[in-house]
């Protein structure tokens, strides 16, 4: 029927081709989860699953664990390596204390005392060791998608503003902090930002205080400074969700991916964006609606 078709209209096959290919725009299936909390086992990824095919990130935005022991630290990313996507990109965040001696050593840890001893080495060697998990810790990786001729820029920072002495990547709000977000690139260089902690005003709710604890520094950074496509993070469990700003001037889609609840249970769903390489094309959100914040 195919070859009928085209000989009507006098095309050979390689035109037709070429039509159909132009007019598809290469996109990658970009998936978001985080605040797993060890409960990365009952993360359903039914609505990921359906469509295997062509290249797949799956985001992390950080406290993959409760307390950041070995044995959790290894579970999960063992399990991370034999996930179903090309790519896995992963951050810390309060909860992985062991990802962070400096920290660990100026919390409670040591003066109640961790289980072990931690060998920090141990645990940093250990989120690196596999060829399809990506960590960032401060840190930018380019995902290459040859079949597609494309690539994706990601930067991803396990910090946020201090709350109590107890945690991990911690850090005072104003200068300290700023400084940190002052070494994400500019201008739209990057096309996912991950933070473990959200912007001000943005998923950043906590009911129970009615109070909104994102940080004002990274909300400015990404709106006026860095201008990511996409910002997803996690830490506030009660603010699941995407976003977008109503000012008319932001282009950025924010991703609060906390797939934990409040009572730490991983009920909320991996949120699925269809990201095209062409940076001036908007993501596709595709299992979620799209929260209009001012
Ligand atoms: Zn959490």
């Amino acid at each position: 029927m195919a070859e009928e078709a085209q000989a009507t209209v006098g095309t050979s096959s390689a035109d037709v081709e070429a039509v159909v290919v132009s007019a598809m725009v290469p996109t990658i299936k970009c998936v978001f989860i985080s605040d797993t909390h060890s409960k990365h086992k009952d993360i359903r990824f039914d609505d990921v699953e359906e469509e295997k095919a062509g290249p797949s990130v799956l985001f992390h935005s950080g406290d993959f664990s409760l307390a950041g022991s070995f044995k959790e630290i290894s579970d999960f990313i063992d399990w991370l390596e034999e996930a179903p996507f090309t790519y896995k990109i992963l951050i810390a965040g309060n909860h992985d204390i062991t990802l962070h001696e400096e920290s660990f050593n100026a919390s409670f840890w040591t003066r109640r005392g961790h289980p072990i001893r931690p060998d920090f080495a141990a645990v940093q060697a250990y989120v690196r060791s596999k060829p399809s998990v990506i960590y960032l810790q401060d840190e930018q990786v380019t995902l290459e998608f040859p079949t597609l001729g494309g690539q994706l820029k990601v930067y991803g920072s396990p910090w946020q503003p201090t709350f109590g002495d107890v945690w991990a990547f911690n850090a005072e709000r104003g200068e300290a902090i700023n400084q940190i977000w002052n070494l994400i690139p500019e201008d739209g260089e990057i096309d996912v930002l991950l933070t473990h902690g959200p912007p001000l005003n943005i998923g950043d709710f906590v009911p129970h205080k009615k109070e909104h604890v994102g940080c004002a520094d990274l909300a400015r950074q990404v709106k006026d400074r860095i201008k990511p496509r996409v910002h997803s993070f996690g830490h506030i469990h009660e603010n699941y969700g995407v976003f977008a700003k109503n000012d008319g001037d932001d282009a950025t889609l924010y991703v609060n991916a906390s797939t934990c609840t409040l009572l730490y249970r991983a009920e909320n769903a991996p949120i699925v964006l269809l990201l095209p390489l062409d940076k001036a094309k908007a993501p596709i959100v595709v299992n979620a609606i799209t929260q209009q914040v001012e």
